[in-house]
Order: C-alpha cells, then structure tokens, then sequence
C-alpha cells in the first residue's frame, strides 16, 4: 500500500520533472563558486593554493565521487600529453619532444594537500591530470556543499598555452592552472586527461585573489576589484568574475595597458613594449572594438562587463573574458588572431558546448564568424601575413579548400571524433575549425543565408549557459527554417561522405531542352542550377530534397523545381529554350557547396 502510494507520487513528480527538462532540455547545470587565494613564488615558479567551492549538485544523480582538472601534471615526462606528441605522426611543433626534456626544476605540478566536503575529509588520489576524490558521505541530488582544498604547484616551464617564461618572455601565462571540478553534465562525468586540447567546465563565480611582489602589471579574467596602481603598488591582484566557466591571467613586470570602451565593454589591451611590435599593439584596439560592436551586432550581446587581449601563451587561446596571444606578429596576423580569439567568447565560453566532444560547434563557428567579420574590418596592408592570417577572397574559401584536401588525402576523419582521438593532429585542425566553417556557411544552400544567420542568432540566444550538444543546433536551425536537417547532420557530422554533383548532358531543342544531372558523391545536397543564354538572359532553378519537406525563400528570379529523391542518381529537369542559344550550365554558381570536384559542374558551350 505504503510502496503504490510512493509510486503513484513518484510518477506524478516525474511527469512534472520530464515535461519541464523537455521545456529547456537539458534543464540543468552543475555549479561550482571558487574563492580562492594564490601566493607566488616568483622565484620558485611555484605557489600554494586555497580555495573554497560552494558546489551545487543541481543533476538528479547522487554523487560519491568528484573529479577534478590538475592540468600542470601533463608537464612531465611520461605523461599522456607527452608520450602522445611523441608519438602521434605529425606533433605540434610547440610540443614535440620538450615535455620529454624539462627538468626537475622546469616540469609543473598540482599536489593537493587537503580536501575535505563539510568539513570531512575526502580521500583523494592523484592520477595524472586528474584528481579522483572519494566523497565522505554522498553528495545528494539538489544540495550544496563546501569543498575546502588547498594545495601546492609548480608552474611549468611554458610549453603549452600555460607556463612561466614563454618563448616572448613573459613570465607567466597562467592558464588551465588550478585545480578545477570537471563538469558533470547530462552525459555524466567529464574527466578527460589533458592530452592536448579542447576543454569543458561548469559555469560559476570565480573570487580570485593572487599575492604576488610588487611591480607586477596582470591581466585577468574578471574584474579587477582594485586600481591597477594600487594591486601593483600592493601586489595583491583581486578578480571577481560571475558565471564563467574558467579563470585565467597573466602576468609581467613590464606589461603596459591599453584601456578602450565599446557598447559599454571594457577593452584591454596588456603588452610588453617592444619596438618589433608597438606600432602593431597600438593599431589593434581600433580593430578589436569593431569586432566587438560586430559580434554583439551579428550574433548577441557580450554579457561581460570586460575582455582583455593579452600577451602571453604560445599562439592564441581563449579564455573568458581574456585571451593570451603571442605578440610578435605582423598587424594581419595580430588582428586575425585576435577576432578569433574574441568570436571563441560566444561560442566556447558563453554557449559552451563541450568542446572535447563537438570541437567543430566551438572552433568551426567561432572561425565561421571570424570570417564574417574579417569582411567587415576596414583593410590593411596584407603583406607580410601569412596565409592563415590573411582574409581569404571569398568569406570563407579558406575553410573550403582546407576541407577538400584533407578529403584528397584520405586523412579525413568524421566530426563526431573526441578531439583527443584524432589519428593526426591535422585531421582535428581541418575537422574542428574548417570542416566546422563549411558546416555553417553550407546551410545556406539548404535553408538560405537569412535563416542561417537568423537561426545562429536565436542558437545564442537560446543556448547561452546551457552546453548545447548537435541535436540542439539542429532543432534550432530547423525550427528557424521548417526544414528537416537529420540527414545533413547525419552525413556531415557522422560520416566522411563527400559532396560530388555534374551537369550529366543537355539535349537542345529549340523551344525545349533537358539536363541530366547527375548525383556521383554519396552524400545528398539541394541544388541550385544556373541557365544562362548567349543574350544574356537566364534561368534559375532550386532543387530541394524529399527528405527536407521543403525548401529555402527563393530569390525573386528563381524557381522552385520538382524535389529529387536521394535514392535517385540522376535527374532530369526540362526547360523552355524558346529558341535561344544556350551559352552555360551551371550547378551550385554561388559555390555555398563543398563539392569536392568543381569541374563537373558546369556545361559550357562556347567551348
Ligand atoms: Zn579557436
């Protein structure tokens, strides 16, 4: 009797819980509130560590474990990071062999001291880069508790984006540096070892206070809570940042700082001065505002109230509300770098998508509207910048032709890939950042460009805060646009297939004519076929799917052709010619598509 009571109520509660996770799937987040304090031994390159966490289990699962990120201990020899750069066929040159070389005095380390849960310690075990610890009592579904940890470290000598003297001389690039719950989401734990890159975490309030000597200038995520002239006079750097899901900073003796204001945003601009790259710094604000007022325009408003561009690290990373980025770069490549840097903030830091998991929903759509505002950033003189920090000529042609000659080389992997799993580490980068790049740009062809960008505002709006996976993208997109997108994802995401359409043949009559098209790449695509005639006149026709259910607003000009199946390997579409001389034909004209071979496409009769 008592156990059909508690049922029946059971099951009411549930009813009530499903419908509303349904309503904002996943419906809930981990939260974890840092105060903590750093003291730095400059000299040592180490510190001692002491934080409190206000951790909020909001998941409905009991926990009797918490992992949490000790990213220092991928700095010695032997570790997982280590042991894969020196294998893996093509290794990041900043890696390589150097983990294997540092020194006892050079390697990085977190060791924690104490942990405890309400007071009750935790056993805890160090494996790796990650930190296993064993609850007192479990930590139930909705309740709160205390973590106390303090613990030491060493910082490592600067390999990858963290570490103390970075090739630049800054002396510390503090980043992916303390020790940090991994995030628990509706996938369950994420304890990743830190093998090279992409990272997740869990959204909270960070108070972070950092005791160095005096004389140092630092740059922070957060907002400093003093005046730069008194924390350097003090050395007692005070951050307080709300709801980001990371901390980082850096810091210098001889770091200068730009300060601008955009839409109300704070801009900083922290460098060391170097007459190899003043006039360069001194350039990039006027550059970095514009593409603030843009993204905020283009894709939603920045909800920080500051960002800092800082120098440090060993390329550009992104953190919230900071980027560390080495300085020693022609203008092109300093702004490039920056713009993606900064467009990483609505993407990695705000929308937050697991980035380990769906690199490409971080790395490809922050590249995707880095080209869409490199387009709009008044133009500099190019010379110089290497090939990946120019603006390419057409938005995002770059992305385009990264993407196919990875398909050329049969190296291509399927996006679906852990970021840590890549065979190669090119296959990641073309994946990630360019595959990623055409995955957006080429819903164009499916759901036209003002859905597209209309639908990437409302995923931001939506998404915000909520570490979004695939399926939610789509649901986006397809809600945004009424079309069905399975089968886009399907085969763009999960799979290698290619893109390949031909103009097949075209039979000429005088008032009538036929083309054959012709579906040779496995994977299906809407087509746009162009009809140009020797006067100049022409036809436009838009050949959408059966599996979409429809098809994109059609420009003035175009007309809506008979829906091809996918089954189908050809396809017939007969037109009037009412007697004129046919001078092209032409599939996709625009070229939103990556159809890996361009000359099939076209029918050109004048040759
Ligand atoms: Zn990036």
């Amino acid at each position: 009797m008592l156990r059909s009571i508690h049922i029946a109520i059971t099951f009411v509660f549930s009813v009530i819980l499903s419908t509303s996770i349904q309503a904002q799937y996943p419906g809930w987040q981990q939260e974890a509130d840092y105060t903590m304090t750093v003291d730095m031994d400059v000299e040592k390159h180490q510190y001692k560590g002491s934080m409190s966490v206000m951790y909020t289990n909001n998941s409905p699962d009991n926990l009797d474990k918490i992992f949490l990120h000790a990213f220092f201990n991928a700095f010695q020899p032997g570790s997982m990071m280590d042991v894969r750069s020196r294998n893996i066929e093509d290794p990041d040159r900043r890696v390589g062999s150097r983990i294997f070389e540092l020194t006892a005095n050079e390697v990085g380390w977190i060791k924690p001291s104490t942990l405890t849960m309400n007071g009750m310690p935790c056993q805890v075990e160090v494996d790796g880069t990650i930190i296993v610890a064993k609850l007192p009592a479990p930590l139930r579904a909705g309740v709160t508790c205390k973590f106390i940890l303090d613990w030491t470290a060493q910082v490592p000598r600067q390999i990858r984006r963290s570490g103390w003297m970075n090739k630049e001389g800054v002396e510390f690039s503090m980043t992916q540096w303390f020790p940090k719950i991994c995030e628990y989401d509706h996938h369950g734990w994420h304890s990743n070892p830190y093998i090279g890159r992409e990272f997740h975490g869990i959204w909270g309030d960070f108070d972070v206070t950092i005791n160095l000597p005096t004389g140092y200038e630092v740059g922070g995520t957060g907002v400093l809570q003093t005046s730069r002239k008194t924390a350097k006079k003090t050395g007692k750097w005070h951050f307080k940042a709300e709801n980001v899901i990371d901390f980082a900073w850096a810091a210098d003796t001889e770091f200068v700082v730009r300060t601008e204001f955009v839409d109300g945003i704070e801009m900083n601009f922290i460098y060391k001065p170097n007459k190899e790259y003043n006039k360069q710094w001194k350039e990039l604000p006027r550059f970095a505002t514009q593409s603030m007022a843009f993204f905020n325009e283009f894709i939603g408003k920045y909800p920080y109230p500051q960002y800092t561009v800082i120098q440090g690290g060993d390329g550009g990373m992104e953190y919230p509300m900071i980027t560390l980025i080495t300085a020693n770069r022609k203008l092109p490549s300093l702004v490039g770098v920056t713009v993606h840097e900064m467009a990483h903030s609505w993407f990695q830091a705000l929308v937050a998508t697991n980035e380990s998991l769906y690199e490409w929903m971080d790395e490809g759509f922050t590249s995707w509207i880095e080209s869409e505002c490199m387009a709009i950033l008044p133009s500099f003189n190019l010379d110089g910048g290497d090939e990946s920090d120019a603006a390419p000529d057409g938005l995002h042609d770059w992305a385009y032709s990264r993407y196919k000659r990875i398909v050329e080389s049969g190296k291509e992997e399927p996006l679906i890939t852990h970021a840590d799993h890549y065979t190669t580490n090119s296959a990641y980068g073309v994946a990630a950042y360019s595959k990623g790049e055409v995955f957006v740009e080429q819903l164009e062809a499916i759901i036209g460009d003002s859905l597209r960008d209309a639908g990437m505002r409302k995923y931001f709006a939506d998404w915000s805060f909520k570490h979004p996976g695939p399926n939610d993208f789509k649901r986006t997109m397809e809600r945004i646009s009424d079309i069905e997108l399975d089968w886009y994802f399907q085969y763009f995401m999960n799979t290698t297939h290619t893109i390949d359409y031909a103009v097949k043949d075209v039979k000429v009559d005088i008032m009538k004519s036929t083309i054959t098209l012709e579906k040779i790449g496995h994977m299906p695509m809407p087509q746009d076929l162009l009809i140009k005639f020797e006067d100049g006149s022409s036809l436009k026709y838009h050949i959408p799917l059966v599996i979409m259910r429809g098809h994109r607003p059609l420009d003035g000009d175009e007309q809506i052709a008979e829906d091809w199946p996918w089954t189908n390997p050809t396809y017939q579409i007969t037109f009037p010619s009412m007697g004129k001389k046919l001078s092209k034909v032409e599939l996709d004209p625009n070229r939103i598509q990556a159809d890996i071979n361009l000359k099939n496409n076209t029918f050109d009769f004048s040759k």
